[in-house]
């Protein structure tokens, strides 16, 4: 690991340990105060220079909201940061190549594509955690946090918020179940083993299903895979034109073919033709280009 990975991973250590034991812990009826508005002093300030994970929604969310393939998403707006210790793929938001290196949405009335923004986005100013080494892990203790930017004067205004309340109007509703689905492969039980990894072509497996929807979509209609498998007709007629349906069989297929779980379905004669001389995975003769 090179001095900088593993600076930037004691930063991250730092700040985690931090928010376990720090940080004050609020449940969905706690109350904070903040405002954010056009007449704030640091109106726009904080979108720029900023790191901002995307989850495979957001991106979703935003090529649909910019009308233009996932592929062309990722290679403007994307960055796709690669070192060894990531377990799974990790996409970020590209900002401008500006000396303030603002974001490539930000308008001088605010964000330009604000009802479709990321989820950081929608969070800010809370953060979100787990316990992990609970026996629910991610699942079971949950809390959020405030997370409280230098510089970010929405604290000064008045507006008082109990915490489901600026969930609510911030849209994360419909996020939330995104996100859980997302966790399920992000923060599957085999990479609890610390030397467990996936190999390049399963990375890469997984980076397409997620991210690049429309390159999977051909994968799921120009291969063999709908003769492979069970897959109820309604169903494959939505995934055909709805990124939704898509990413929704994409997660399922994922936990499929990454660790076996039995979420889609194998045809019987498909079973039968290849039972005892090959391994499920095997059944993909042909992997996302
Ligand atoms: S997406 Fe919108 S809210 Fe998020 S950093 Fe960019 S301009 Fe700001
Ligand atoms: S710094 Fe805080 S108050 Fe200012 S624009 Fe950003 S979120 Fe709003």
């Amino acid at each position: 690991m090179s001095e900088r990975s593993r600076d930037h991973k004691d930063a991250l250590g730092e700040l985690e340990r931090k928010v376990l034991e720090e940080y004050p812990r609020l449940g969905p009826s706690d109350k904070f105060q903040f405002s954010c508005h056009a007449g704030v002093k640091c109106f726009n300030k904080c979108c720029s220079d900023v790191n901002i994970v995307l989850t495979p929604y957001d991106v979703l969310r935003m090529k649909n909201r910019l009308g233009i393939t996932s592929s062309e998403f990722l290679d403007k707006y994307a960055l796709l940061p690669v070192n060894k210790e990531m377990k799974t793929p990790m996409v970020l938001l590209r900002m401008n190549e500006d000396e303030d290196k603002t974001c490539q949405f930000l308008t001088k009335e605010g964000c330009g594509i604000y009802n479709d923004r990321p989820w950081p986005c929608r969070m800010y100013p809370l953060g979100m955690a787990a316990q992990k080494d609970t026996e629910d892990g991610w699942r079971g203790d949950r809390f959020y946090f405030l997370l409280q930017e230098k510089g970010c004067m929405g604290f000064e205004e008045q507006k008082s918020w109990k915490v489901d309340e600026w969930l609510e109007s911030q849209g994360l509703d419909e996020y939330e179940e995104w996100g859980e689905a997302f966790k399920e492969l992000t923060l599957h039980e085999v990479f609890e083993d610390d030397e467990a990894e996936l190999s390049p072509e399963k990375m890469h497996m997984l980076f397409t299903a997620c991210y690049d929807l429309d390159k999977f979509r051909k994968f799921v209609f120009e291969s063999t895979l709908l003769q492979r498998f069970e897959i109820d007709e309604d169903f494959v007629h939505e995934m055909r034109c709805d990124d939704e349906a898509l990413l929704r069989f994409a997660y399922l297929w994922l936990r499929f073919s990454l660790f076996g779980e039995k979420t889609v379905k194998v045809k019987q004669h498909v079973a039968e033709a290849f039972k005892g001389s090959v391994e499920k995975k095997k059944l993909f003769t042909k992997e996302p280009a």
